[in-house]
């Protein structure tokens, strides 16, 4: 019997954007692996799935690695779900996918949500041709990196948290120019979803005039 690793994205707060296959699948398999077992029980419980649930998260990754490899290997079919989203974007799943490929063991990612694809699409922005840089690192090699992306002709996507909005906004500016164009999408699916356009410049101006919460994706227009 051949183990399995399905790749199962579950929503980024609007509970009914799950697919009906992910619901199928999270009830057929012998164990789920959850970023944090607390998060994943309220859409467990939500969808009525009741399936063991082991935690993996980026703190245990390297050693839950091995421990999961011998499930799969011993025939059992897994599922890996993040907090939200997709696992293995700004999530773990990297390295366990990665084993699996070099196991031979069958991994499939379902289709589903992910924050940033919504946020580029509805920016208004060109989505033609795009880079996603994630998280900016937060001391080493941010400078460089900003640099770098002075001359990048690709709309650019970065997940942002709301302590760092207004900083990440500013050294934009800083280093793209106070003109470039942007939109930062806020709490997408969410009842106080906010979807704020305009130059770095004004940008910055919106979100230091009051306190900013929730989670964050910010689009910025490439050189043009
Ligand atoms: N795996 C997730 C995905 O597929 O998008 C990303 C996980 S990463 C740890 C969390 C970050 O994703 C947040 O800090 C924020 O930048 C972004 N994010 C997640 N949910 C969001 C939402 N509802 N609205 C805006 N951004 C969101």
């Amino acid at each position: 019997m051949q183990g399995k690793l399905y790749i199962v994205p579950t929503p980024i707060g609007n509970l009914e954007d799950i697919t009906y296959r992910a619901v199928r699948i999270l009830k057929e398999v012998d164990l789920i692996l959850a970023e944090d077992t607390r998060t994943s029980s309220v859409l467990l419980r939500h969808y009525g799935i009741d399936r063991p649930l082991q935690s993996h998260h980026q703190f245990n990754e390297h050693r839950s690695v091995e421990f999961i490899m011998e499930k799969l290997l011993g025939g059992s079919v897994i599922a890996l779900v993040s907090d939200a989203g997709t696992p293995g974007i700004s999530d773990p799943g990297y390295l366990l996918i990665r084993e699996c490929v070099r196991a031979g063991i069958l991994v499939e990612c379902l289709p589903g949500p992910t924050a940033f694809v919504p946020a580029l699409v509805n920016s208004g922005i060109p989505s033609d041709h795009f880079i996603f840089e994630g998280f900016l690192p937060h001391k080493k090699g941010r400078h460089t990196r900003l640099q770098q992306l002075a001359d990048e002709d690709k709309t650019m996507i970065f997940y942002e948290s709301p302590f760092r909005l207004v900083k990440t906004l500013t050294q934009l500016a800083e280093f793209l120019g106070n003109e470039r164009y942007a939109c930062v999408s806020r709490e997408l699916t969410k009842i106080y979803e906010e979807n704020a356009r305009g130059s770095l410049e004004e940008l910055v101006r919106h979100f230091s005039s009051k306190t900013v919460k929730g989670e964050i994706v910010i689009i910025v227009a490439g050189r043009t």
